[in-house]
């Protein structure tokens, strides 16, 4: 089961379907992230997801809510970038709210993963 841990209690927890919430991009792919939100200490966290691990947590994980947008809002965008690029001209820059996975996970069947982008492209208005 994929898993995190808080970054406010350092307890360790699975994602949970029916209490995370994920939220897709379709043009702003880098901004993926899953609204986690920790069991104990019942902070929340926003986490950035790498979009072929996004894709292969949707199936490991029966989001109940999946959240898709066509574009980022800035501030999602501006907390992406923030991890990537620390204080460098904004030292004022937000916070950074959560931190990207990187980390490999299973890989999930490819015919599927072909499915859910031909759905994407439909919602996107793209053929
Ligand atoms: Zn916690």
């Amino acid at each position: 089961m994929p898993h995190d841990n808080c970054d406010q209690c350092q307890e360790d927890y699975d994602f949970d379907g029916e209490r995370d919430i994920a939220v897709l991009y379709l043009r702003d792919a880098d901004c993926n992230h899953i609204e986690a939100h920790c069991p104990f200490c019942q902070s929340t966290a926003r986490i950035y997801v790498e979009p072929e691990i996004f894709i292969s947590l949707l199936g490991q994980v029966s989001f109940r809510t999946v959240r898709m947008y066509s574009d980022a809002p800035d501030d999602i965008k501006a907390g992406r970038r923030s991890l990537e690029a620390p204080q460098k001209d904004e030292p004022k820059a937000l916070p950074p709210s959560g931190w990207v996975r990187t980390e490999d996970l299973p890989q999930i069947p490819r015919n599927w993963l072909t499915n859910l982008w031909d759905t994407f492209r439909e919602f996107g208005g793209e053929s």
